[in-house]
């Protein structure tokens, strides 16, 4: 089935305003334009659940945004809890640098294969916080029925502890297929 977009509901409107306001207070002048997909992307056995892009300047001739973030509505809709939508958004606005004048991209903190980290733990340098954030995050793991960042749940559950601890440290891959926003 084709690909199509439409606008972003109000209540994701408000909801990327309520976390704009609580984590990304440089965010708050940016024109960050938020759309629907109608289904997630599925590449190389990846789920992408959400993704933000900035304008280019010859772009917003006609655009008047700064950026512009997409989220997968069948997952929206179907799969992801509240506590999961916010993860996703504030994943998503995570990428989003502003200086009040020019948009530019950040990359995750972290990009690693699951059976590298089964492996060998955090090994890269400056692994220290991530570390602590995961650490931090394992309550959530262990009661990842409840709700937490990471919970989705597919019908499976991700069978190692390495995966988990992925899962749960917000760089949003959920499921033995892979998800992500990206
Ligand atoms: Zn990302």
């Amino acid at each position: 089935m084709a690909v199509t977009w439409e606008e972003a509901p109000s209540t994701v409107i408000e909801l990327a305003e309520r976390i704009i306001e609580r984590y990304h207070e440089h965010l708050l002048d940016a024109r960050i334009a938020f759309i629907m997909r109608s289904e997630a992307q599925s590449a190389n056995g990846k789920l992408t659940l959400g993704k933000a892009k900035k304008l280019s300047a010859e772009m917003q001739v006609h655009i008047p945004f700064d950026f512009v973030i997409w989220l997968a509505k069948d997952y929206w809709e179907a799969f992801l809890t509240p506590k999961q939508r916010e993860a996703l958004i504030d994943h998503e606005l995570s990428h989003c640098k502003w200086d009040g004048f020019t948009a530019s991209m950040k990359g995750h903190d972290v990009e690693e294969f699951s059976h590298i980290i089964e492996r060998y733990g955090f090994w890269w340098p400056q692994s220290d916080e991530f570390a602590t954030a995961v650490q931090a995050a394992l309550p959530l793991v262990s009661t990842r029925k409840e709700g937490g960042v990471g919970t989705i749940d597919f019908g499976r559950i991700a069978k190692d502890a390495a995966r988990e601890m992925q899962e749960a440290g917000l760089d949003v891959e959920f499921n033995p297929a892979g998800a992500r926003g990206v």
